[in-house]
């Protein structure tokens, strides 16, 4: 199949009219997104996905006005897109019209993608765009073009070029349906952010983390396959103190690879900064052309380079990642979910 890989929006809406399939960026991660109201053509993002058929697709709207058509949005529900739209949030909303994608719920999930060329891009596609993330079911998803060209090309009808992720992952999601509002999947936009407008927010389990798993305990199975946002290599989850241990010593550089925070914060202490150092020099030895060790300042610069990481880390053919657990405070609540998803075993 041949895949056009253009900028040109006008184009790539005539395929999503056309029944075709069409990737492109959201301010989260890239989508596969087909027309909500075509069932063939979703059904199609499944086929490409492999996606479990029981996992519905979050449509993409251009304007809070365009949801209202589609969906029961509410006081609340109006209230929430006007305070954190366009932007990560997806919204699950009583369906009003019943044709749309997938047919058999009457629920929708409905999002409005924070770039505005996008935004035009779904208007002029008739919208809204039913879209999941653009990745192999159970990878992570993606963030970056040149991961999206490499898996796709030539299995999807075009890949829309405008401003790549800068998120980094996937939307927070709530549900408006039932008794209570309630978090179903944590992601930039936070659940005390939430609160401010919905107050019986339902917050699920946030707190009830797996323990952080000791690099020194931890037996590696590289290789072993995970269910969600996982690389193939083996994810570890890392204390700051376990984390700059395992720069030390325990991990072959050669097959390893990190990413946390800067170390500024040890100079001072013995002479574990120049040790850390040569460390990351020692290893850069014998990766010519990749980055296995990456520093960030906050969680959200963290959250935004994680799955790029990700990629890069595989087709390094790095066996283990050691990754810092995020800070507490802002930008926790999602980087903590993936990475704890992604170190996580069938
Ligand atoms: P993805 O597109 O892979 O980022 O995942 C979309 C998320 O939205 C998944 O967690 C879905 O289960 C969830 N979702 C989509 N539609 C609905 C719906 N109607 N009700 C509840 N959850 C939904
Ligand atoms: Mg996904």
């Amino acid at each position: 199949m041949k895949t056009l890989i253009s900028s040109d929006v006008r184009l790539l809406a005539n395929l999503i009219q056309e029944g075709k399939v069409v990737i492109f960026p959201t301010e989260t991660v890239y989508g596969i997104g087909a027309s909500t109201k075509n069932e063939a053509a979703c059904l199609r993002v499944y086929e490409i996905k492999g996606r479990p058929k029981d996992n519905p697709l979050i449509a993409h709207f251009p304007s809070i006005e365009a949801i209202e058509e589609s969906c029961v949005l509410g006081n609340l529900g109006r209230k929430l897109l006007e305070k954190f739209s366009p932007g990560p949030l997806t919204l699950i909303l009583p369906k009003k019209d019943k044709s749309l994608f997938p047919k058999e719920l009457d629920t929708l999930a409905v999002r409005i993608p924070k770039n505005p060329v996008i935004r035009e891009w779904i208007r002029l596609t008739g919208g809204p765009v039913s879209a999941p993330s653009a990745n192999l079911s159970g990878r992570p998803s993606l963030t970056k073009l040149t991961d999206v060209v490499r898996y796709f090309e030539g299995k999807v009808d075009g890949i829309l070029i405008e401003e790549e992720p800068s998120f980094g992952i996937e939307s927070t999601v709530v549900s408006l349906v039932g008794e209570h509002p309630t978090l179903l999947r944590p992601g930039s936009i936070e659940s005390e952010e939430l609160k401010t407008l919905l107050p019986d927010l339902v917050v699920p389990n946030l707190f009830e983390t797996l323990p952080v798993l000791s690099v020194s305990h931890v037996p590696l199975s590289p290789g072993t396959k995970y269910k969600h946002y996982a690389p193939s290599a083996q994810v570890i989850l890392a204390s700051r103190d376990e984390f700059i241990h395992s720069l030390e010593v325990g991990f072959d550089p050669k097959d390893t690879a990190w990413i946390g925070f800067s170390i500024a914060d040890k100079l001072g202490k013995g002479n574990l900064f120049s040790e850390t150092k040569e460390a990351v020099a020692k290893s850069k030895e014998g990766l010519s052309k990749f980055d296995h060790f990456s520093l960030v300042s906050t969680n959200e610069e963290y959250a935004s380079k994680l799955y790029a990481f990700f990629e890069a880390c595989d087709l390094s053919k790095i066996q283990t990642i050691i990754c810092e657990t995020p800070k507490l405070g802002r930008g926790w609540e999602g980087l903590r979910n993936r990475l704890e998803k992604a170190s996580r075993r069938n």
